[in-house]
């Protein structure tokens, strides 16, 4: 499953699909702040879907 990391907050979730994370964040509405991390990667979200 793929990994995306929220660069400000440097938390890394996993992705539910192309456009959300597993916590139900938008990463469309800003790219910006979103960067796909390798797999081997640790997810420190807490939220429920991700952790
Ligand atoms: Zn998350």
């Amino acid at each position: 499953m793929s990994k995306v990391k929220h660069i400000p907050t440097n938390e890394v979730h996993r992705l539910k699909d192309s456009k959300t994370t597993c916590c139900g964040f938008k990463i469309t509405e800003n790219p910006e702040c979103w960067v796909q991390v390798g797999d081997n990667s640790t997810v420190t979200c807490e939220k429920n879907g991700c952790k």
